[in-house]
């Protein structure tokens, strides 16, 4: 399923290579639900749809290695096999709107019917392609920061989440909390339902996870530091082999849409990852791209490019440095004992 170190191309392979990975937040309207209407972002989800085969044709000709955090809701046929599969005990939000179970009703009977909540075909696209693994994203996108909500109620989202994807064959390793609401204290719960890897969050201030509405000032400092380097290179070191599991395999880079009103600004953009990836190649450090097929959407040959520039880059660091292409799942492998 998420395939084996076979096929990479280096002349240099070694512990101390740096290594590059990606993970996507496969979340389709789940993701979107509580902020747009469907209205609104139908067409982008339409096209995360369209981009997807794409992503993954372009991983395979560059063997890529990359980790599929997929909301659970999406693995279901329709309404009926959701409805089939919920967990024991559902969210408590304070803020009610949070909790996706009241709109299941509204949804469709199949994927054909409503690509936008259901998508068996493509969950089952990504499993058949070498080195990608499926993860999970939480089971109903679960908010692990929200007042009301509870560790109980988290294990009983993770353990639906596993048992829908072992109905598809699937044991679910890795995990990307929504909203990347990270939880410390909910990671002996991810131990003991089989996680091995989480994404955990990029250091600097204006990537630190709140729970409702954030300062315009930080999403302000995110796109500038998308262009120009505020943050320094965000590589990170490989987990020590002493900790976890899960370990933590920290975000780097969220991989923004290429963006029509920017675009003059786009090499500037390029070479801040590209700048990233060699200076993690370099040092032996871990470079993590991470984005949601949806950012895609909107123009998906655009992006598609983008990220074939950045794949093309990293072919050059793989053959200069040795830097591997794994996914989080391969990364926690080699650190635990086991
Ligand atoms: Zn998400």
């Amino acid at each position: 399923m998420d395939g084996s170190f076979g096929g990479l191309r280096s002349n240099h392979p070694s512990n101390s290579s740096g290594i590059f990975t990606i993970s996507l937040d496969f979340e389709l309207f789940w993701g979107l639900r509580d902020i747009m209407t469907l209205e609104e972002c139908r067409a982008t989800l339409l096209g995360a749809r369209r981009a997807i085969p794409e992503i993954l044709a372009l991983f395979a000709e560059r063997g890529i290695h990359a980790t599929w955090a997929t909301v659970g809701f999406l693995f279901c046929s329709g309404r009926e096999e959701l409805l089939d599969s919920l967990p024991e005990q559902l969210p408590s939000y304070s803020n009610r709107s949070l909790s996706p179970y009241a709109a299941i009703a509204a949804t469709g009977d199949s994927e054909r019917e409503d690509p936008l909540h259901f998508a068996p075909s493509l969950v089952e696209q990504i499993a058949s392609h070498p080195g990608q693994e499926l993860a999970t994203h939480t089971f109903s996108h679960y908010y692990c920061l929200e007042p009301g909500q509870t560790i109980d109620t988290f294990r009983a989202d993770l353990e639906a989440a596993q048992r829908i994807a072992s109905r598809r064959g699937v044991e679910l390793r890795s995990l990307v909390f929504p909203r990347n609401q990270f939880n410390q204290d909910y990671l002996e719960v991810c131990r003991e339902l089989g996680i091995v890897a989480y994404r955990g969050n990029q250091r600097s201030w204006m990537y630190r996870p709140t729970s409702g509405e954030e300062p315009a000032i930080r999403r302000a400092a995110r796109l500038a530091d998308a262009y120009l380097n505020l943050t320094g290179h965000n590589g990170h070191p490989a987990p020590a082999p002493d900790t976890g599991p899960p370990v933590n395999v920290p975000a780097s880079r969220l991989l923004r849409p290429v963006s029509a009103p920017l675009r003059a600004l786009e090499t500037l953009r390029l070479r801040r990852i590209t700048g990233e990836m060699e200076h993690a190649a370099r040092r032996g450090l871990t470079y993590h791209l991470w984005w949601h097929p949806h950012n895609f959407g909107t123009d998906v040959a655009a992006n598609i490019a983008f990220l074939r520039r950045i794949l093309e880059h990293f072919e050059v660091l793989e053959q200069r440095y040795g830097m591997r292409s794994l996914n989080m799942a391969e990364i926690a492998r080699r650190r635990l004992p086991h």
